[in-house]
């Protein structure tokens, strides 16, 4: 018999909630996303505030697309973290209330396996190498007994932030991934500082050099241009070492900064050298989406993973290498 999952989305900028089915139908998708003041980044009070003000519209646009009836979710799953605690809170407390309300199993979701999930049922990928780049996480993934394995990560600055913060210093509003990717067309190559360090890469210096660049007169296009060319080479060096180690077969780019057509194109020339697959996670999904957490939520539930309602908390540390992942034994 299908069965029906809502997730709840609330980590960041976005609160979003999905209903998916069993079966991998995404019935709903519905988001509003928080926007920054010009030349701000995410206020973590401010966005909880804009999550508190959405989520009714949120949820019931989430009900009404997927023609699912409340009566017929089998469970209600939720982002617990990581993330901005005030902006989990929102999200914890709408799951927390339709599970009392429902009457039914609540799952707690780690966000980052939620990209990952999504990603492995919408591109097709069994057992990928995962390069997880979005506004929180800029990690290199692979599955190895029983958890998601972390080979790699950024030691300071996630990539979704050195294009937001680049962005910001330039007078554009958060997220600024997008307008660094339009910029960068036709732009010209300045060299800017590389750091890959063992298999871990660090952005703070890139990201300062840059700013100079730009202060110094050189135009956003060659800074946007340059900036993208040596974040992304970074991270194809740190992913293709994790290819090579783990032998696997498949490349997958999942998180917000998935959506960036130069990263799919150099990743997907350096997993051709290994012979393996490359895919993006689809556009619409790429970034925070309450599918991830459905999805993922399915995937936990019906292994036998969930928690009684009166146990909802949040971890705004959560990492994802601490997560048992039944599902996949
Ligand atoms: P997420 O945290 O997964 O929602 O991802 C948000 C991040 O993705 C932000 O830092 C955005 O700037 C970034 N992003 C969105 N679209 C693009 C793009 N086309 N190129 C690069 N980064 C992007
Ligand atoms: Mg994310």
């Amino acid at each position: 018999m299908k069965r029906f999952v809502l997730g709840v989305e609330s980590t960041a900028h976005t609160f979003s909630v999905s209903i998916v089915s069993s079966e991998g139908e995404i019935l709903s998708n519905s988001k509003s996303v928080y926007k920054a003041p010009e030349g701000s980044g995410i206020h973590p009070f401010e966005a909880s505030q804009s999550h508190i003000a959405s989520a009714p519209a949120v949820l019931a646009a989430a009900v009404e697309t997927s023609k699912v009836p409340l009566g017929e979710i089998s469970a209600v799953a939720y982002a617990m973290g990581p993330g901005l605690g005030p902006c989990l809170r929102v999200g914890g407390v709408v799951a927390r209330t339709l599970a009392a309300k429902l009457e039914v199993p609540l799952v707690p979701v780690n966000h980052a396996v939620g990209h990952i999930e999504l990603g492995c049922l919408l591109t097709g990928m069994k057992d990928p190498v995962v390069l997880l780049v979005s506004g929180g996480h800029t990690m290199i993934i692979s599955h190895s007994g029983g958890r998601w394995r972390v080979l790699g990560e950024s030691l300071d600055l996630t990539l979704g932030q050195l294009l937001d913060q680049l962005g910001r210093h330039h007078g554009l509003a958060s997220p600024c991934g997008r307008a660094i990717e339009e910029a960068a067309m036709g732009g010209g190559y300045r060299r800017l500082p590389y750091a890959v360090k063992g298999n871990d890469v660090s952005f703070s210096g890139l990201l300062t050099a840059s700013k100079t660049m730009l202060d110094g007169g050189t135009s956003f296009k060659d800074v946007s241009y340059s900036v993208q060319e040596t974040a992304f080479a970074m991270v194809a060096e740190v992913t293709e070492r994790a290819l090579a180690f783990t032998g696997k077969r498949e490349v997958m780019i999942v998180g917000g900064v998935a959506a960036n057509r130069r990263l799919s194109e150099m990743m997907t020339v350096m997993a051709g050298r290994h012979s393996a697959a490359m895919a993006s996670s689809p556009l619409e999904y790429s970034g925070d989406c309450g599918a991830q957490i459905a999805w993922t939520g399915w995937l936990a539930y019906s292994s036998g993973s969930w928690i009684p309602v009166q146990d909802a908390k949040v971890r705004q540390s959560w990492r994802l290498d601490v997560v048992d992942t039944p599902w996949r034994s």
